[in-house]
């Protein structure tokens, strides 16, 4: 793939910026605990999915302390409509149980931490950190590889590495909303299969335009 330039590179940023402004997670929460839940729950379902799932879970458990008390046969029949759900409840509990006995109910604040919870990975904890407590952190999901990949700002083959490239690229204080310009712009244009190239504001500069 052809080498962008700083300018290209700073190009491509300004226009997702400006295309994809004030976009925020779809994901509905009421504080970190049940972000922290429901970020869990997004893994391969789709976040409308995970809202309907939400809204009676936290209605009945809003908090680290009510569901520290669930077993995992009482969380699966209420998360069973996502998928890998006897895993996402068991981690949930475990989760709910560290976070309740240690840190008194609230998701410690540092990423080292949390990624020592159970179901809690790098791109969860970028999400808690980033979104809850909004500390600078770029979570990289599928959307975030693909797009960023696609459009040169990174070349890379796992996450990690595209973080790495992204946060070097990306002024500190626009990691958050990066995260979502690309999300968004991996679900309404660059989508995994046949990307709307025509209708994308980027293809002069993209290296992986299709000319359909
Ligand atoms: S031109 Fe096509 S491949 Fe490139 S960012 Fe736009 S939709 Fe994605």
């Amino acid at each position: 793939m052809k080498k962008l330039t700083k300018k290209q590179k700073n190009d491509i940023l300004s226009i997702l910026e400006q295309t994809y402004h004030g976009t925020a997670s779809a994901l509905q929460f009421d504080s970190v605990w049940q972000l922290a839940v429901a970020v869990i729950l997004s893994a391969q379902t789709n976040d409308n999915q995970v809202n309907k799932i939400t809204h009676d879970l936290f209605a009945a458990y809003p908090d680290a302390q009510s569901m520290a008390k669930l077993e995992p046969e009482q969380l699966e029949p209420l998360i069973s409509t996502c998928g890998l759900y006897h895993n996402k409840a068991k981690n949930i509990i475990a989760t709910a149980r560290i976070v309740t006995e240690q840190y008194d109910g609230c998701l410690p604040a540092d990423k080292q931490l949390l990624t020592q919870l159970p179901g809690i990975g790098g791109k969860t904890a970028n999400v808690i950190l980033a979104v809850g407590f909004g500390i600078p952190a770029l979570a990289v999901d599928t959307h975030v590889q693909r797009v960023s990949n696609r459009l040169g700002l990174a070349q890379s083959k796992t996450p990690e590495q595209t973080e790495a490239q992204l946060c070097a690229l990306i002024p500190r204080e626009k990691w958050a909303d990066a995260h979502h310009w690309l999300i968004w712009h991996g679900r309404k244009l660059c989508t995994a299969r046949n990307p709307k190239c025509n209708l994308c504001p980027l293809s002069s500069l993209c290296p992986s335009r299709e000319d359909s």
